[in-house]
């Protein structure tokens, strides 16, 4: 550092040492060398988002191996499992976020963060176009952009409206529309839901206003959908009709689901469970229904057997149905050649497909399965030793062990009820024992498995896990290029010569109210009841980000259990 050399020199003079100056001068130069040397070999890298994706891999990434520049037009993390609790107040809002700079701050500060959102991903010139709503002057127009040596892009997603008419402007949303909303909507929930309460007692409307004003509709039978309509449940009952005793008997709560059945990527028991409890709860759950419209009163539906159309008068409706492509997402799809798909394809080092320099992890990406299924397909040929198409049970069972340790989340899809039980292979048609498995029915098998293997669930775990598995990747970078032998575990050909992504699946929760939940836990354990609710609150107490976040958590939940929920409109 200039300063310290000035010193050295000072004190080198002083003493009369020329001999200890020059020698002092070269081991500066030389540090100094050294450590510009090392600013030089600094890569940036460019990371867009700060969810569960995003924030995981800045938790881990070597800041004195890269220059890390993050953009989000959200300057904080949220929690998102807890949004349910936050739209009836069970949790306050502020109790699932944690400052994006608080995180970084971490990383000895090392990491940049620009609160903007990225309109653009010049992937030929290697910039990011953003824009900040904070300053419309920035660049003339709020824009600004980065260069980046490597982009990690974990945007995630934005809700699936499917183009219904009146969606967008008649409904509440618990996954964004907008980039900035997620936290903010699920407090427009909690006031609405007040909203109607306090209509519905104002004076001289009829009974049928009251009770359209009281009819709460859920658009989506999914984990989110069923928590929200459970939480609302606890809600009512437990807080509003007791301030609200008038209007008690004029509440409803519906459920439009256009599977047959609700949590349907859950485990039958549980789905069943779930619709038995919503039915002895009195919520309405509504299956093979497709939406067709919504205004501010009413939803139009069709029956997907019958094909009648009809309305259903409301006060609130919170659509949660699927997951939809980010505008930045579906403009780079079709940079990199992989125009019309919902989420960026990568290979199995995250690396999006069509690129050299691109990571897209979390709800914005799949990996590309198709390379697992031609190796799960060649450890059953690399069995058949005397090429005969087909194996023993005893062979076929360790080729099914030898897939599910390479390969542990086909196992979700092996085992899961709803695609393909491995037994069923094993079994002719009228159910005997086979005594060996032919390849022909192996392959027609793996094309069922290979059709949900597309893409890992859109979760908080998968994301999370990504995350931490590139910047892992990042971190042994260098160490590859400057040891290319390498440590044995990093040998191999390939981009990057690591390991590829391994999702591990920890199970589960559907929490159901009152005190319930179900899950579906590692090992096809299931758990169902208020045991598993009592789970349910350990995980989650135990998963949040800062021992701030876990003790506010926390601490709402005792508030709940003691004083109630708060039902201030405010
Ligand atoms: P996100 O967490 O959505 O983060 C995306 C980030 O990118 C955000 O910071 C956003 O502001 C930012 N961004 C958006 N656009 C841009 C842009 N153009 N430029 C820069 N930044 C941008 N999963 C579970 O595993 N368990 C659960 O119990 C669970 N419950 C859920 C409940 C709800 C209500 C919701 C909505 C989701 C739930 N999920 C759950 C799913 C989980 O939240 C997602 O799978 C997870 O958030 C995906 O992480 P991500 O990092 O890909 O995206």
């Amino acid at each position: 550092h200039p300063a310290c050399f000035k010193a050295l020199v000072l004190v080198t003079l002083s003493s009369g040492s020329l001999v200890a100056y020059s020698d002092s001068q070269s081991e500066t130069d030389r540090v100094s060398r050294d450590l510009n040397q090392k600013e030089q070999k600094k890569k940036k890298v460019v990371v867009l988002g700060t969810g569960w994706a995003g924030t995981s891999f800045l938790k881990d990434i070597e800041v004195s191996s890269y220059d890390v520049q993050v953009v989000s037009p959200r300057n904080y993390f949220a929690f998102t499992p807890l949004l349910p609790s936050v739209t009836c107040g069970t949790v306050e809002a502020r109790s699932i976020v944690e400052p994006v700079r608080k995180i970084i701050k971490k990383r000895n500060g090392e990491i940049e963060f620009f609160e903007a959102e990225c309109v653009k991903i010049d992937a030929a010139n290697n910039k990011v176009l953003c824009h900040s709503n904070l300053d419309e002057n920035l660049g003339g127009n709020g824009e600004f952009s980065l260069d980046y040596d490597y982009l990690v892009i974990a945007v995630g997603a934005q809700v699936n409206t499917f183009n219904t008419p009146g969606v967008k402007e008649n409904c509440y949303f618990l996954k964004l529309v907008h980039v900035m909303q997620e936290v903010e909507d699920a407090q427009k929930i909690r006031a609405s839901v007040i909203d109607c309460f306090e209509k519905a007692v104002l004076p001289g409307l009829s009974e049928e206003d009251r009770k359209t004003f009281l009819h709460f509709v859920i658009v989506g039978g999914g984990p989110t959908g069923v928590e929200f309509a459970a939480e609302l449940h606890d809600f009512i009952q437990e807080d509003l009709i007791n301030i609200y005793p008038m209007v008690k008997d004029l509440v409803r709560i519906t459920l439009v689901q256009s599977g047959d059945h609700i949590l349907n990527m859950f485990d039958e028991r549980i789905s069943s469970f779930a619709e038995q409890k919503f039915q002895r709860d009195g919520i309405e759950v509504s299956t093979g229904c497709r939406v067709l419209g919504v205004s501010d009163k009413s939803l139009s539906v069709k029956m997907k057997s019958g094909g009648e159309v009809y309305s259903i008068p409301h006060g609130l409706v919170v659509w949660s149905t699927g997951i939809g492509t980010r505008p930045v997402v579906r403009d780079f799809t079709e940079q990199v050649g992989q125009g019309n798909r919902r989420v960026l394809a990568t290979n199995e080092w995250l690396r999006v497909k069509g690129s050299e320099n691109v990571y897209a992890l979390g709800d914005c990406a799949t990996i590309d399965q198709r390379k697992i299924m031609e190796d799960i397909l060649s450890i059953f040929k690399a069995a058949d030793k005397d090429n005969s198409g087909t194996l023993t049970i005893d062979e076929f069972q360790d080729v099914v062990d030898d897939i599910l340790v390479r390969y542990p989340q086909v196992e979700l899809y092996l085992k899961s009820k709803h695609l393909m039980d491995v037994t069923d292979l094993l079994r002719d048609p009228e159910g005997n024992q086979r005594e060996s498995v032919d390849i022909e029915g192996f392959k027609s098998a793996l094309s069922l498995v290979d059709s949900q293997l597309k893409s890992l669930p859109a979760t908080a775990q998968v994301a999370a896990q990504q995350g931490a598995y590139l910047s892992r990747c990042f971190n042994k970078r260098q160490q590859c290029q400057e040891h290319p032998e390498g440590p044995r575990r990093f040998t191999g050909s390939g981009h990057h010569r690591f390991r590829p992504f391994r999702y591990k699946h920890f199970g589960k929760f559907a929490p159901l109210g009152g005190e319930q939940a179900a899950a579906e836990l590692p090992g096809d354990w299931i758990s169902m009841g208020h045991s598993t609710q009592w789970l349910w609150y350990s995980v989650y107490a135990s998963k949040q980000v800062s021992w701030r976040t876990r003790m506010l958590v926390v601490s709402d939940w005792t508030r709940r259990f003691i004083f109630g929920r708060d039902s201030s409109r405010i």
